[in-house]
């Protein structure tokens, strides 16, 4: 039987399913061992894996989580808005503080999982010149 190839996630775990996926990206964790850290710092891709070697610098997706939240953020957002104008009729700092602090808690808790499931796709379908 060959070496498993460093990175290339366990044929067990590569086929989770979506529910399986989204859950594991909370965990922020290596896509190919889901054991060592994913990330250095809040949004920093860590050059490489600490448990398994695995060149995560190489898969980092730069701006492209954030494209998916100004998505998100500008259809649930500016609706919520409008919705509590007409509800509470609230002044426009209750608007930039509610608005403000739902729009920060997203970013805050969805983005690096989000940037962590775009990363665990990338090595399950895309291979870069440094893979094996
Ligand atoms: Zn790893």
């Amino acid at each position: 039987m060959p070496a498993a190839d460093q990175n290339t996630p366990a044929p067990e775990e590569s086929e989770g399913g979506l529910l399986r996926d989204i859950l594991f990206s909370f965990r922020k964790r290596c896509p190919v061992c889901r054991k060592g850290q994913l990330f250095s710092s809040f949004l920093e891709i860590a050059e490489t894996c600490e448990t398994c070697g695995a060149k995560l610098g190489d898969h980092d997706i730069g701006d492209g989580a954030v494209v998916f939240f100004i998505f998100l953020l500008g259809f649930s957002l500016i609706p919520m808005t409008w919705v509590l104008d007409i509800k509470f009729s609230l002044p426009i700092w209750g608007h930039v503080l509610f608005v403000g602090a739902a729009g920060g808690a997203i970013i805050f808790f969805l983005m690096p999982a989000v940037k962590a499931y775009i990363i665990l796709l990338e090595f399950r379908h895309l291979r870069r010149p440094g893979d094996k």
